[in-house]
């Protein structure tokens, strides 16, 4: 019997349907987060549509609003030093990926509750409880607050571009990989592995392939699915207690190249190029995956992502030294960098 402490951090409502935003009110009620001073930590390009769609909030609640650009270290402690001010005892994170990773993070460090309200699917990270936040040493999520409610308002996500719903596609379908180094990691190295949570993972790469066939066909529907997708995702790593469902090889090359040409390329876009490489690896059918990447105009290349070839085969070599204590495909010595070149022209990525 395992006598380690396992805690599991969950959601405690998913909100997802068309135009909910506007019934925020009647959701912090149903979560009891009322009477309380609120922090609305949101980008600089969604405040404007938050403030006309959740109007009655503002004017029955006392709510304070701050607008981060960035997901690091500095912006994180600009918060902190706000919510001490405001006396906040909730975090409301509306926004991308980097105003969620910043508020959850920040509600995890002040111990306050913090409720999601994405506004672009581009990547798990809006549904999960860790965070990316740079200025903490490596390229890697950190730990950070589950969120006590995700609130999905499909037509607000809908409208996010199209390159963000790609990326969100990306980052999803990666989980057929990260499924089968958790496996290999409990087969080789005696991990923990739980085959439910597992499950969970993998249906989110599932719905996400669902989502990339329907993306041109009804995109409202695509991003639902894709919604559904990255809760399933989140929901798997909140179950383990780490990232591990949700992330593998195909992470520690995206985040490789995240550290070699940073800014470059969006997470999921880097992923999804991750999960072609590691499929071509384990031996799966990358064809199919690289196929279905394309037919949305998912980049699948070093030139259509903007990135040299080179760090391309760089960011192969050194994927393992990311992370050396997450057991993958590439083992403890990694690929050399013949095999890198093999791999990268083998499946259309580099010429
Ligand atoms: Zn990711």
């Amino acid at each position: 019997m395992d006598s380690v402490e396992h805690i599991i951090g969950l959601p405690m409502r998913v909100y997802i349907g068309h135009g909910i935003v506007r019934n925020l009110e009647i959701y912090l009620e149903q979560l009891r987060a009322t009477n309380c001073n609120f922090l609305v930590i949101t980008g600089p390009h969604v405040r404007s549509i938050l403030e006309s769609a959740v109007s009655e909030f503002f004017m029955k609640n006392t709510v304070d609003v701050i607008t981060v650009e960035k997901a690091d270290l500095d912006e994180v402690e600009k918060v902190e030093e706000i919510l001490k001010q405001t006396s906040s005892k909730v975090i409301i994170g509306v926004g991308g990926g980097k105003v969620i990773d910043v508020a959850k993070y920040t509600a995890y460090r002040a111990n306050v509750d913090f409720i999601s309200v994405p506004t672009s699917p581009s990547h798990d990270g809006i549904t999960s409880p860790f965070a990316s936040i740079k200025g903490l040493g490596r390229p890697i999520s950190v730990k950070a607050k589950e969120p006590l409610a995700i609130i999905a308002d499909i037509e607000v996500l809908a409208k996010a571009p199209s390159r963000l719903i790609k990326a969100g596609i990306g980052d999803t379908i990666g989980k057929i990989i990260s499924i089968r180094d958790w496996q290999l990691a409990h087969k080789l190295r005696g991990e923990y592995y739980a085959s439910y949570t597992a499950s969970l993972a993998l249906l989110s790469a599932k719905h996400s392939l669902s989502a990339a066939k329907l993306l041109n066909v009804n995109r409202v529907e695509a991003v639902r699915i894709l919604m559904e997708a990255l809760i399933s995702s989140g929901v798997a790593m909140g179950m383990a207690g780490s990232s591990r469902p949700a992330s593998g090889s195909e992470h520690l090359f995206a985040h490789a190249v995240e550290v070699l040409e940073p800014g470059t390329a969006l997470h999921g876009e880097l992923v999804g190029i991750g999960t072609i490489i590691m499929s071509y690896i384990h031996n799966l059918n990358w064809r199919k995956i690289r196929r279905t990447l394309s037919e949305i105009d998912f980049p699948v290349t070093a030139k259509q992502l903007g990135i040299k070839e080179e760090s391309f085969i760089k960011a192969l070599t050194i994927a393992h030294t990311i992370r050396p204590e997450r057991f993958t495909i590439l083992g403890d010595k990694g690929i050399t960098e013949h095999a890198a070149i093999n791999i990268l022209k083998s499946t259309g990525i580099i010429q």
